[in-house]
């Protein structure tokens, strides 16, 4: 027979819960969260691991704590403070030259220029 149990475990980058069947504990088709899942149920609950979510997160459970685990968290960029002014600059001139400014603008309206500019272009 087919018949199994399913654990709800939140996608850790989404929440949503996806359905981790598994067949250690007595198979009658129940339902737990992580939480209030039986230890016997946890043995199996990677069975199918890893899951894939809709939102791209991969990832699988950490019976001993019935934590989860992320395996391809998005990597973060950290920019240097050259990167970060070149970037700035680009913006700030195209800006300058949408708004056929020649002038050079003051710190107070430096983050107003740039709020204009991206509610003109839309990115
Ligand atoms: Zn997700």
């Amino acid at each position: 027979m087919g018949l199994f149990d399913t654990i709800l475990v939140p996608c850790p980058k989404c929440s949503e819960k996806m359905e981790f069947q598994t067949k250690s504990g007595d198979c009658s088709l129940r339902s737990f969260d992580l939480v209030s899942a039986p230890k016997n149920m946890m043995k199996d609950v990677n069975r199918h691991a890893p899951y894939k979510c809709s939102c791209g997160a991969e990832f699988q459970v950490k019976i001993k704590n019935k934590s989860v685990k992320w395996l391809n968290p998005e990597k973060l960029y950290t920019f240097t403070k050259e990167e970060l002014d070149y970037e700035f600059n680009l913006i700030l001139n195209k800006a300058l030259c949408l708004k056929g400014r020649i002038q050079q603008p003051n710190s107070n309206n430096i983050a107003e220029f740039i709020i204009k500019y991206m509610n003109d272009e839309k990115i």
